[in-house]
């Protein structure tokens, strides 16, 4: 009798003795304290484990109830024995295997090792094969377990040998009758003949004649695949195999996960060890969801939703499954995002600005234009937060060219106004230096440069007539020399800078702001969540204003941005135009080339754009280098190339764009470091090189790098040969130019990681949720901000396991406090 039947049986007992504990000698409870470890291990479905475990037998405390408590708990241990017995049946019922076949199910071996301890724990994991489910990101038995399949091959279609139909996916279990190493084709394979009481049918695997030894006549096999007809005859042809032994059938007969792989692993070994680890190990994952929320949403417990994902039920389980923990990706995504922004804003004061309308006049009467509508309205937004005792934690959107970079100015010009420092961070020092050149002219419209007298001051500037004192910009970037850095840096901590513009430098640790009021950082998706935060540190909570050209959809706003509030300046400055776009193939190259000779004749510049190469940027750079070369030497001897990539020092490349901008240069070979923000006024052409490797934002960033003034642009996409569905994707180029449409269509298509790279990010993995869904992203959201608000530092005892896994999927860097 197992401990269930026998568990059962008591219970009964005690409710026929009118609930008065004596159904066993020494009361119920000693008998459930001693006993429960057991028939917990009896159970072996994981869905209902976690049930058993909230029913706490372990620890009941039956004997000190009234009689109506023991009833009710009564009714409900025996309500959850009903419904074991009820899956256990439907089960199998179900399955293809039904269980006189397979024996009684093996009760699950509970496992203890920690789920950090490494996969090697797991037979046949050797420290070789580690290192490949490394290459995957999977190192711990917790990772294994988080390690998910890719889809499902329906192998649950069981059939009698006489039924099988040509050309389904189809089970049958059966018995070999012969199996031997057979010439197939002319290569040695395996050959069996497998038959049921129904009938018999030839089954081969090519090339695998040491399959042959694993096959015995009388062998119960269970065989799945596709059944194909070889000379009018069915045959099965390499299908999955798996003898009928005492086990739960994992590679045939179900719905049969498909995981992901590397070089060196292969599906039946890691479908094997993934069964090993649920079984062994998926009890210990507990459930960190709170069970209101799991209610309110119909989620599976956890243990239930990893074991189902890994081999489910059916695809409704299956489905239900990767909802439960799409749910979680989300949720402690948002959970985390929350908590930032209340860090910030909340858990101490910011620095209210103190906003002189005549600062403000005075700059823009300078300009040589009026501000767009949307400007102004940004502008307002900001200008708002800045008054607030509570840091701005805004993203500021707009196209390229949209007309940031004056606002951030003001904005800068402010915290100045303040006595406050304040910062401009830049991904790219070509960016850096451009933002720095625009900032000093539009200054210099106002104020009266004052020289610095000092050598290597270059980077430092120095004006008059806006504040009652002269103001001090500086720029930080990487490639300046160690002893211009040193005195910078010193220059800053003693607050004798007023806005520094750079790059990463700024973050380093050896830069200390004296007092820093704002920190602005351009092209966000650039910079990491931890970057952002680090320049935040920099400072006592100072306002931070992130802008960013790449419009993002409104589900990634919601949940990579959800700790920003949002502005967007959805309009240009009147009299851009749009940019002809044309997406070309190799063989019209020549034509092109001829197009820019033409253009660059009537005065235009051209940009020429090398392929991305992905994961190296030494290799980017040599790609251009070669590619420069061919183009100078053979395509445009006559004209003035310059080329641009990430390896250059600093100066190299500010001398590249400066001669580019000043118009003495007719073509600049660059690799995507221009993508972001460069601005040449002339420059009239974009043809980019293997356009199909880059995401259609980007694409759309590059386009905005001509047709800045009246002339028209030109955009010219030469990708290879294409697969219709990438074709289609490229079109879209020609035919859309909102950047927010064309970035709700890249995530559709490429998905998050693909646009913005979310791995470098420091945000938690989204391995199955779907960032196009916004209405599961605002249940999710919502959520999450009604358990924030009970429970903001989630210091409730209930809430402590969820605490903890917030901390461990914003681990990387980020800090959870
Ligand atoms: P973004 O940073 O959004 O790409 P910028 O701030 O660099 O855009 O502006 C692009 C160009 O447009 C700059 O040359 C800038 O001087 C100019 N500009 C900005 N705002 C306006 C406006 N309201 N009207 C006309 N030109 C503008
Ligand atoms: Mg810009």
């Amino acid at each position: 009798m197992t401990g269930i039947d026998s568990l059962r049986n008591v219970l009964e007992l005690e409710r026929r003795k009118g609930y008065t504990d004596k159904a066993v000698i020494g009361g119920l409870d000693k008998y459930l304290h001693k006993q429960a470890g057991q028939i917990r291990q009896s159970i072996n479905n994981p869905q209902l484990v976690s049930g058993f475990d909230e029913l706490n037998l372990a620890n009941s405390n039956y004997g000190s109830y009234g009689v109506d408590e023991r009833k009710r708990w009564m009714t409900n241990v025996l309500g959850w024995l009903d419904q074991l017995e009820k899956t256990t049946k439907t089960n199998s019922s179900q399955k293809v295997v039904v269980s006189s076949q397979t024996a009684a199910a093996e009760p699950r071996q509970e496992r203890r090792e920690g789920l950090d301890s490494s996969v090697t724990v797991i037979k046949g994991i050797t420290s070789s094969v580690a290192i490949k489910f490394a290459r995957l990101n999977v190192r711990e038995l917790r990772d294994l377990l988080y390690f998910f399949p890719r889809r499902y091959v329906d192998y649950s279609q069981r059939k009698p040998v006489s039924e099988l139909i040509e050309g389904e996916e189809q089970t049958i279990i059966g018995t070999i009758w012969q199996a031997r190493v057979a010439t197939l084709g002319n290569r040695k394979g395996t050959e069996a003949i497998v038959g049921d009481k129904t009938g018999n049918i030839r089954v081969v695997w090519f090339n695998q004649p040491y399959l042959a030894k694993s096959f015995h006549t009388n062998d119960r096999v269970v065989i799945s695949g596709t059944v194909g007809l070889f000379k009018g005859h069915k045959v099965f042809a390499s299908p999955e195999w798996e003898l009928l032994k005492d086990k739960e059938l994992i590679h045939t007969g179900r719905l049969v996960p498909v995981y992901p792989l590397t070089q060196g692993l292969y599906p039946r070994q890691v479908r094997k060890w993934t069964k090993e680890t649920v079984d062994g190990y998926v009890w210990q994952l507990g459930d960190f969801l709170p069970s209101e929320i799991k209610t309110r949403c119909q989620l599976l417990d956890l243990p239930a939703a990893i074991a189902q994902v890994h081999y489910p039920d059916d695809l409704t389980m299956a489905e239900r499954a990767r909802g439960r923990l799409a749910f979680d990706e989300l949720f402690l995504l948002q959970l985390g995002v929350l908590a930032r922004k209340r860090d910030w804003q909340e858990s101490q004061p910011g620095n209210a600005f103190h906003v002189d309308q005549e600062v403000i006049s005075k700059f823009l009467r300078c300009l040589p234009f009026t501000l767009t509508q949307a400007q102004e309205r940004v502008l307002q937004e900001i200008l708002t937060d800045l008054k607030q005792a509570k840091a701005m934690s805004r993203l500021l959107q707009g196209e390229v060219g949209s007309g940031k970079t004056v606002i951030a100015t003001l904005a800068l010009l402010i915290a100045a106004a303040n006595g406050y420092q304040g910062a401009l961070m830049a991904p790219t020092e070509v960016l850096a230096e451009q933002h720095y050149t625009n900032i000093c002219g539009y200054l210099s419209q106002v104020g009266t440069q004052k020289q610095g007298s000092e050598p290597g001051e270059g980077t430092i500037r120095c004006y008059t007539g806006f504040l009652s004192r002269p103001l001090t910009i500086a720029l930080l970037t990487g490639s300046l020399s160690s002893n211009e850095k040193e005195r910078l840096h010193h220059k800053i901590g003693q607050g004798e800078v007023d806005i520094i513009v750079g790059t990463h430098a700024l973050i380093q640790k050896e830069v200390e702001f004296n007092k820093l009021g704002l920190a602005v950082i351009d092209e966000q998706h650039r910079f990491g969540v931890l970057q952002r935060s680090a320049l935040r540190q920099k400072g006592f909570n100072p306002h931070v204003l992130v802008m960013t050209a790449t419009p993002i959809p409104r589900t990634m706003a919601l949940t990579l941005y959800g700790d920003l509030d949002i502005s967007v300046i959805d309009e240009l400055p009147p009299g851009r135009q749009v940019v002809k776009t044309k997406c070309l193939e190799p063989q019209d190259r020549e034509k092109a080339y001829s197009f820019l000779h033409r253009q660059v004749s009537n005065g235009r510049q051209a940009f020429i754009i090398c392929p991305l190469v992905e994961e190296s940027e030494i290799l980017e750079a040599k790609a251009a280098t070669t590619e420069y070369e061919r183009l100078s030497r053979e395509v445009f001897p006559n004209l003035k190339l310059g080329l641009l990539h990430g390896q250059m020092p600093g100066t190299e490349k500010e001398e590249v764009m400066r001669r580019f901008r000043s118009g003495e240069l007719d073509i600049l070979v660059s690799t995507s470091v221009v993508e972001v923000g460069i601005d040449v006024p002339r420059a009239s052409v974009m043809m980019v090189e293997g356009a199909e490797r880059f995401g259609l934002s980007q694409l759309h960033q590059f386009r905005g790098r001509v047709g800045r003034d009246k002339e028209q642009g030109y955009c010219l996409l030469i990708s290879e040969k294409l697969s219709p569905e990438a074709r289609e994707r490229l079109r879209l180029m020609e035919k859309v130019h909102d950047g927010f449409v064309l970035a709700e269509k890249d995530l559709e298509l490429r998905g998050p990681g693909e646009f913005f790279g979310t791995h470098q990010s420091g945000l938690p993995d989204l391995k199955l949720a779907k960032l196009t869904d916004l209405r599961s992203l605002e249940l999710v959201r919502q959520e999450a901000i009604t358990l924030f608000q009970s429970d903001p530092n989630l210091n409730k005892a209930e809430h402590q396991p969820l605490r903890q896994q917030l901390s461990r999927a914003w681990s990387r860097g980020a800090e959870w406090s």
